[in-house]
C-alpha cells in the first residue's frame, strides 16, 4: 500500500487567530499589503484580498514592508478570487481529508496545497500549477 503524505508535505494549515472563512486568502496573509494591492514577494502583480497562492502564511504585513519579485505568480500558484479551504475542496466535507494520498484529520476552514475545486464550487481559473 502506498504511504500517505503528511500534513507538512502538502502544507496543511488551520486558522489560529480567528481568520475563519477568510483563512488562506491574501487578505489574511502576512505578505499582503492591502493599501498597495501588492504581495511582498510577487513584485508588480496586483493582488486582491480574495486571491491566494501556495505560499500563504497567516498574519499581517508591516505596512512599510518592501515589495520584490522573489517568485513569479505562476511559481507561487496564484489564483484569483478562489476560496481555497477544505470546505470548498473536492476532497473535503468529512472530518478526514478524502484525497487518496492524504487522509489526515481536517476542519472546514483548513487548507493545503492539494486543494482542488469541488464540482459545486465555481473556482477561478488557475494562473499556475499547484
Ligand atoms: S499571493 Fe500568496 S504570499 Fe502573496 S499575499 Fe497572497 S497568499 Fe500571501
Ligand atoms: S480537503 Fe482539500 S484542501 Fe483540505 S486537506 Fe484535503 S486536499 Fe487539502
Amino acid at each position: 500500500m502506498t504511504p500517505k503524505l503528511s500534513k507538512a508535505a502538502v502544507l496543511y494549515l488551520e486558522p489560529h487567530s480567528g481568520e475563519g472563512h477568510q483563512f488562506a486568502q491574501c487578505g489574511t496573509c502576512r505578505m499582503f499589503l492591502a493599501a498597495k494591492k501588492r504581495c511582498t514577494i510577487l513584485g508588480d502583480t496586483e493582488i486582491g484580498a480574495d486571491d491566494s497562492c501556495g505560499l500563504y502564511v497567516p498574519g499581517s504585513a508591516e505596512k512599510s514592508a518592501a515589495v520584490s519579485a522573489a517568485v513569479t505568480p505562476k511559481e507561487a500558484g496564484l489564483v484569483r478570487d478562489t476560496k481555497v479551504r477544505c470546505e470548498n475542496c473536492e476532497f473535503g466535507g468529512e472530518s478526514k481529508c478524502g484525497h487518496p494520498a492524504l487522509g489526515f484529520p481536517i476542519i472546514s476552514t483548513g487548507c493545503c496545497n492539494a486543494w482542488s475545486p469541488k464540482k459545486a464550487y465555481k473556482a477561478a481559473p488557475w494562473l499556475g500549477e499547484r
